[in-house]
Parts: C-alpha cells; sequence; structure tokens
C-alpha cells in the first residue's frame, strides 16, 4: 500500500501535467486534501509531507479532528475548509473553527455565518456550491439564482465571496467529465463581469480533477487519491 505522503506527491504530479496540458501555471491550483472519515493521525501525516488545506464534511467529526490535532500538535499551522451539508442550527461551530466554507448554498445560511463569524477572525471565506448538473436530488444554488446569492453574501462583511464550488454527477470520459465544469466557469466568468471580484472555482476530485483543471479549477478536492478508499461502516 503506498503512503499518504507518495499518494501526495503522486496527485501534485497530476495537477502538474493536467495544468501544462492546459497552459497553466500549476501554482495557481490548490490541493484540498479532503480527511472525512479518516482520522486525526491521516491528517497530522499529510501535514508532515507539506499539505496545509484540509476539507471535512461531517461537522462534528471535524471538531473532534481538529482538537485531537491541536493537543497532539499545537506547532502544526493547518487550513481547514468545510465541505459538506450544512444544517441551520450547525452554523456557529463552522463560523468559528473554519477558515472557508464551499457549500453556501442559501441566503440564510450566509447570514447566520455572517453573524456567528467571531470578531477577531478574519472574514469567512466563502464559495457558493452550484446545482450544476441540474438534478432534483443534487444540493447547490440553481445556476440562475447564483447573482442573486452572489450579490447578498458580497454585502456581508464578515464573509469574504471567493468563488463558485460544483460537484457534477460522475460522468465517463474526460470530454463529459469537462462539460459540468465549463458550464461553472461560464457562470464564474459572468459574475465576475457584473463587478464581483472572484478568484476561486473549487471543483474537481479524485476521478475528474484533470477535466476540472483544464476548464479552470483554482482548487481541487481530493479524498480518496491521497487517503484511500472511504469506509462508512
Ligand atoms: C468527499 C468529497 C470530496 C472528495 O472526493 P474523492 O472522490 O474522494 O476525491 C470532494 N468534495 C466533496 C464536496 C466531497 O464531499
Amino acid at each position: 500500500m503506498s503512503s499518504i505522503s507518495d499518494n501526495l506527491q503522486a496527485v501534485q504530479n497530476r495537477i502538474g501535467i493536467a495544468a501544462k496540458k492546459a497552459g497553466r501555471d500549476a501554482s495557481a491550483i490548490e490541493l484540498l486534501a479532503v480527511s472525512k472519515t479518516f482520522g486525526a493521525d491521516a491528517v497530522i501525516e499529510a501535514a508532515q509531507a507539506g499539505q496545509t488545506a484540509f476539507g471535512e464534511n461531517y461537522l462534528q467529526e471535524a471538531l473532534d479532528k481538529q482538537l485531537a490535532i491541536r493537543t497532539a500538535r499545537s506547532d502544526l499551522l493547518l487550513k481547514w475548509h468545510f465541505i459538506g451539508p450544512i444544517q441551520s442550527n450547525k452554523t456557529r461551530p463552522i463560523a468559528e473553527h473554519f477558515d472557508w466554507v464551499h457549500s453556501v448554498e442559501r441566503e440564510k445560511i450566509a447570514q447566520r455565518l455572517n453573524e456567528q463569524r467571531p470578531e477577531g477572525l478574519p472574514p469567512l471565506n466563502i464559495c457558493l456550491q452550484v446545482n450544476i448538473s441540474g438534478e432534483a436530488s443534487k444540493s447547490g444554488v440553481a445556476p440562475e439564482q447564483a447573482g442573486a446569492l452572489a450579490r447578498a453574501v458580497a454585502s456581508m462583511s464578515r464573509l469574504k465571496l471567493r468563488g463558485l464550488m460544483a460537484i457534477p454527477e460522475p460522468a465517463g470520459d474526460f470530454e463529459q467529465q469537462r462539460e459540468p465544469f465549463h458550464r461553472l466557469r461560464a457562470l464564474f466568468d459572468a459574475l465576475r463581469s457584473q463587478g464581483h471580484a472572484l478568484d476561486t472555482l473549487s471543483m474537481g476530485m479524485s476521478a475528474d480533477l484533470d477535466a476540472a483543471i483544464a476548464e479552470g479549477a483554482t482548487i481541487v478536492r481530493v479524498g480518496t487519491a491521497i487517503f484511500g478508499k472511504r469506509d462508512y461502516t
């Protein structure tokens, strides 16, 4: 079995190759290591290999992990990104314990995060999650409503609107994978042309990060390719 350190290197190589193909600078693409279901030890191992940004989906699991890591290794300076669905009664610990939230899809959630972000911390970095594939089951704001949500979030002083995030349906080949990422990129460009100073396109996971980079991803969120298969039992 390969180590987390080897896997991180392999993913960075993939990012480098995809960037080169796209004529992009690999340093403009940040790797977010998605550590959900893996323990503090795995995060510490990745951090020792130089990884600093970690993504989590489940609030209580994330808070327990952060505490365990702070206790074991107070020297590690990590950035935490919340990337999972948000219940409105769970916004306070997210506002208090994360640097980024990628999964804002409703104004009410944004308002609560804005009110609850502690004064001593910098504004919370926000990406709007967009329902780019359009299935009823998937979360995210509808593309037609993203502009209104962006305006609302941009007016909130304790939030910093950074960009857009999407989780497209799994697709078979590279060209199919590119399509939804292309649509998210077009929406991103449209919001920028309306005056929003966005700099972040959070798109691409283990299976499709190469296609996402071809379409302009600036953050790729990678779990399995770094930590291995998740066990939910
Ligand atoms: C789990 C998850 C990932 C990582 O997916 P992998 O396929 O394991 O790389 C990325 N983004 C979100 C929102 C996730 O929930």
